[in-house]
């Protein structure tokens, strides 16, 4: 009982804590099942590599600043017709990634865009793929207020180093000249190192002119962004309004008519 208490101390001294917290168990099976004491050993140091494995998967998840948690597992693609089902599973093996190529999710609001954009990046971080996701105009107004201070290149790092980044929203709002300047920037140092992006947009290509500031620049910009990349057209309607629609609390018709 003694010597138990002290390998259980040990493995919290080593920051075991899965080993320690477990350790009664794998005994008491190795025990019941007779098993040689190695198999014990590999059973124990296995529950302590899942569970670090699963912590480093939170944290990273937490530092990708995901805005929400959903997988490929939670989406209706019987609901979404539009969307190639076999064409979302290819993207989601990451090949896109280590070819370097973009992804852009194109539709109008509420259609699944930033959810497949979520998923695909939380199939990227289980990859070990360093993964950051930002909305837009989050982003822009980042790397305008670094430039301002002169600190523009460190800042820009941020984005630059994660294997995968998501940029969501592009065209909610347009971009001012600076805003369009700098995210030029950006997509032109990620196009050189082939780091891949995901593009979510309500704006079709021939709207993108609008985003953007200046019309040249537009231009350059979108023949970085497309020249090595998949678009995913999402069409119909929006998934929340379709279950509330469902739900009956709102009306078959687009238009809600008052009670009299
Ligand atoms: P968008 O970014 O295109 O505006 P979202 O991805 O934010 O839309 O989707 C809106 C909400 O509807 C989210 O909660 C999302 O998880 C859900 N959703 C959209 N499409 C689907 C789908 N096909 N299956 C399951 N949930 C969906
Ligand atoms: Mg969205």
């Amino acid at each position: 009982m003694l010597e138990l208490e002290q390998v259980r101390g040990h493995l919290e001294h080593l920051g075991m804590t899965q080993a320690a917290t477990v350790l009664d168990r794998c005994l008491a099976n190795g025990a019941e099942q007779n098993l040689p004491s190695l198999t014990v050993l590999r059973q124990l140091l296995e529950e302590e590599m899942a569970a670090r494995h699963e912590r480093y998967l939170k944290a990273r998840t937490r530092l990708s600043n995901l805005p929400f948690l959903k997988t490929l597992a939670d989406f209706d693609f019987a609901a979404q017709p539009s969307v190639d089902e076999r064409q979302v599973r290819d993207l989601a093996t990451l090949r896109f990634v280590a070819d370097g190529q973009n992804v852009i999710l194109l539709g109008p609001p509420g259609v699944g865009k930033t959810h497949l954009a979520v998923a695909l990046s939380m199939q990227a971080i289980t990859q070990g793929i360093g993964t950051y996701f930002i909305p837009a105009h989050d982003l822009v107004n980042d790397l305008r207020a670094a430039y301002a201070e002169n600190r523009l290149e460190r800042r820009m790092r941020v984005y630059l180093t994660p294997k995968l980044l998501v940029i969501d929203e592009m065209g909610y709002l347009p971009f001012g000249q600076m805003e369009t300047q700098v995210f030029f920037q950006l997509v032109s140092k990620r196009y050189e190192r082939g780091a891949s992006l995901i593009l979510t947009s309500n704006k079709s290509y021939g709207e993108w002119g609008s985003i953007f500031g200046d019309s040249i620049i537009a231009g350059a910009i979108l023949d970085r962004l497309l020249h090595r990349s998949t678009t995913v057209n999402i069409r119909g309607e929006s998934y929340r309004l379709r279950e509330k629609r469902k739900a009956g609390i709102l009306a078959p018709s687009r238009e809600v008519m008052p009670a009299k």
